[in-house]
């Protein structure tokens, strides 16, 4: 444990136990068919009567819940109520605000069962997936908890109302981080869910609620990007806004704030990346196959994380090659709720066929060394491989299950640094190597926020492996980490004589 002194992260569940496992599929399995709702949770009259179904993207008829989104009146009722809201939050000590994200964290656990079953229809995720995505957010809201009592004695004060804009790959885990690190630093907050993923979010803020957040201070918005996300970063009554999403949305975003927030409102945006990992001669192949496999198609590739392109150096390029496509074969495509599925599908249509028209270039060119199959319901993409010359021929960041190989010699290994650093994204990096001077050679100049060596490069730990990107992977701070809930804050500085 290294931040947070007294504070556990959550055990989670052991997948590997098959009595842990079967006690937790029984857990969900009476959320197989149920069916969930949402709409606004703001302090006064809801506009919006328009309802719109929700589908598991593994399923087009298994039919989730059903969602009212916001509209333009929702947005300005909710930033009509905010100011109230964050009066009486912030009037509350630190003790009091962490005790209250506590008790969610609790709540959360305790509806484990009906998280993972919304987990998995509305967003597609795998049981361990929706493990891990748990265990997150629930650590997000005791770290952000004891932050908040850590800070209680600093020069710094809430800054106002927050707008918080959330990504589906994370529908619980990175929703709920945002809005307990703008409550914990005593702001109130409207929190926007991705479209995709708006049912997870409303049971998500209903946990709160009952935990004793007021309405007031935590009003949320389903809806649409422009609609909700966009009239919010563009309201002079926001005083910052924390996004996680794509680099082209945090732009937007950023100009809508420029032409009309307040020049000290803040925006907090964790983005896309273009990452890549290093394998060299000298790494040990079965670890490094394990870890690309897991890098590249775990979660469908749908994390920000998710290696993008591999370099494998020439002399043992053919060797790995051949031992990952023989691993390929092994992952096990399908519904997620099947407890021997690896990989689902992709959020939807739209995602699919984005994905599905970058490889059809790349078989085109002849460039597709291998893909699997993929079942013929759903919104599906084959885990594949692709060769390129190198990382600067992608040409956009492809959010699913597609890996990009490209070989180098042993004197290149600068220059792949170089292009890398090019790309101007900088989220994750990952190093396979025996070499101890080329570790800390390869670290010291890879502009990344976080690198991993001789491991997989996906799933940071709150509180110990701090998250976030350098460059157009994000403005920092790292979320999960020492400087997050401070960035929520402003300085406030007095002088007093007698
Ligand atoms: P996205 O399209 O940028 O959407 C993110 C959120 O922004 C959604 O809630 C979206 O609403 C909203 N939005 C869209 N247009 C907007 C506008 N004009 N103003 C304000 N908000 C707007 O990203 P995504 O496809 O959901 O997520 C995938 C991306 O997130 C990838 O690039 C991934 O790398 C990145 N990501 C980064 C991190 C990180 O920590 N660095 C973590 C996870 C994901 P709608 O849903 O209605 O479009």
């Amino acid at each position: 444990e290294l931040y947070g002194a007294g504070r556990r992260n959550a055990t989670g569940w052991d997948l590997t136990d098959p009595l842990e496992l079967a006690a937790l599929d029984a857990a969900r399995a009476p959320f197989r068919d149920h069916q969930w709702s949402a709409g606004p949770m703001i302090a006064g009259a809801v506009t919006g009567v328009e309802e719109r179904a929700v589908f598991n993207p593994a399923d087009q008829s298994d039919k989730v819940g059903r969602v009212r989104d916001a509209t333009a009146e929702d947005v300005e009722t909710a930033l009509n109520a905010a100011p109230q809201g964050f009066a009486e939050w912030s009037a509350r000590d630190a003790a009091s605000r962490a005790d209250t994200l506590r008790r969610a964290a609790d709540l959360y656990e305790q509806h484990a069962a009906d998280f993972f079953a919304l987990a998995a229809r509305e967003a597609g995720k795998t049981l361990a997936d929706c493990v891990a995505e748990l265990r997150e957010a629930v650590d997000f809201l005791r770290y952000y908890a004891s932050e908040a009592e850590r800070l209680e004695a600093s020069d710094l004060e809430a800054r106002g109302v927050f707008a918080c804009i959330s990504p589906w790959n994370f529908p619980l885990a990175i929703f709920t981080g945002q809005i307990a690190a703008a409550l914990a630093a005593g702001n109130a907050v409207i929190a926007k869910p991705a479209e995709q993923t708006p049912l997870i979010a409303a049971r998500a803020v209903a946990l709160l609620h009952e935990a004793g957040v007021p309405l007031t201070a935590l009003q949320l918005l389903p809806g649409d990007g422009p609609t909700v996300g966009g009239r919010l970063s563009a309201d002079p009554r926001i005083a910052g806004v924390c996004f996680t999403g794509s680099t082209e949305t945090a732009k937007r975003i950023d100009r809508a704030m420029a032409e009309h927030l307040a020049p000290d409102a803040v925006l907090i945006a964790e983005t896309g990346g273009l990452n890549a990992m290093i394998v060299d001669s000298t790494a040990l192949p079965e670890q490094a196959v394990r870890d690309i496999i897991a890098s590249s198609f775990q979660s469908a590739g749908q994390r920000c994380s998710a290696l993008r392109c591999l370099y494998l150096q020439e002399d043992v390029s053919t060797r790995v090659l051949e031992m990952l496509t023989g691993a390929m074969d092994e992952l096990i495509l399908g519904d997620p709720w099947s407890l021997s599925t690896d990989v689902g599908p992709v959020i939807d249509a739209e995602a699919q066929a984005g994905i599905d028209a970058h490889v059809a270039a790349a078989r085109a060119e002849g460039h597709v060394l291998k893909a699997l199959d993929v079942p013929r319901d759903g919104t599906f993409v084959a885990p594949t491989i692709i060769r390129v010359g190198g990382i600067a021929d992608l040409e956009r960041e492809i959010f699913g299950p597609v890996l990009h190989v490209a070989t180098f010699r042993a004197d290149e290994i600068d220059r792949v640094i170089d292009d890398i650093n090019a790309t101007g994204y900088g989220l994750t990096f990952g190093l396979h190597t025996r070499i101890d001077d080329r570790v800390q050679h390869v670290i010291d100049r890879i502009r990344a926020g976080n690198m991993y060596v001789n491991r997989n490069q996906i799933g940071a730990i709150v509180g110990s492996q701090p998250f976030g990107g350098e460059g157009l992977s994000g403005t920092g701070p790292k979320a999960g980490g020492p400087h997050y809930v401070s960035r929520f804050m402003r300085p406030k500085v007095s002088a007093e004589e007698a």
